[in-house]
């Protein structure tokens, strides 16, 4: 079996991808393999910042020797748009409570929670209308190819999940904005629904269905 490494440092993202791929790649995480790359997520769009991080991965690996490396490296890059807000947070989930303090780095979930309410407050929460996004970038990892060969190799898979705000966060379940976020057709939160269910329905699993018909594909 094939290994893949989930480009990231969050557990959550990485057990919900584990959980769709687990049956076609042994999935590891930075944690598993001892090495912490933190490239800066200077992209404008979930696109690019999957894009930095994968890359980074790759060429991490790719410049190493003597190791067992993954096969392949998978980026995930993906946040919360609100129509009111002009599709904010946008790129800027992660960090959305600091926006404007001069505070950097990753906020906690409840301060970007509580700031995603406080930017809500004034407008009716019918228009309260959102979408998670993911963009996952996949790479395979060729050691000691240069650099400029990863240009074709890269393979980019979206997903998205309608929904809406709440006023309230609920449910203990997820991560992120996942308390406040009611999908289209739900009337519970994401963190209410559960594992089962958001792996079936969310912008992480629509991105990871595409992404094993692309394989299956392409091969
Ligand atoms: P990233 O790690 O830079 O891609 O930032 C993703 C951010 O978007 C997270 O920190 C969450 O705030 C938000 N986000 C992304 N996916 C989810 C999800 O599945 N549930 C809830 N929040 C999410």
């Amino acid at each position: 079996m094939q290994t893949l490494l989930v480009a990231t440092g969050n557990a959550h993202k990485v057990e919900e991808i584990r959980s769709v791929l687990g049956k076609r790649f042994r999935v590891v995480s930075q944690k598993d393999v001892g090495v912490r790359l933190d490239p800066e997520e200077t992209g404008a769009t979930f696109a690019e910042n999957a894009s930095i991080k994968a890359l980074a991965w790759a060429r991490h690996l790719s410049s190493g020797s003597g190791q067992s490396w993954p096969d392949w490296v998978l980026a995930d890059d993906s946040g919360l748009e609100v129509d009111v807000l002009g599709g904010a947070p946008g790129v800027h989930s992660a960090r959305f409570a600091y926006l404007g303090t001069g505070r950097s780095g990753n906020a906690p979930d409840a301060e970007n929670n509580t700031r995603l309410l406080e930017e809500l407050a004034r407008f009716p929460v019918e228009r309260w209308t959102a979408r998670f996004r993911c963009v996952l970038v996949l790479v395979p990892v060729r050691p000691g190819i240069p650099d400029g060969v990863y240009g074709r190799d890269v393979r980019s898979y979206d997903g998205v999940c309608e929904g809406r705000i709440q006023s309230q966060p609920a449910g203990a379940g997820g991560f992120g904005y996942d308390p406040l976020f009611v999908p289209k057709g739900e009337t519970r939160s994401l963190a209410e629904l559960g594992a089962s269910v958001k792996n079936r329905i969310s912008h992480r699993a629509q991105a990871l269905g595409a992404l094993l018909i692309g394989l299956n594909r392409e091969g």
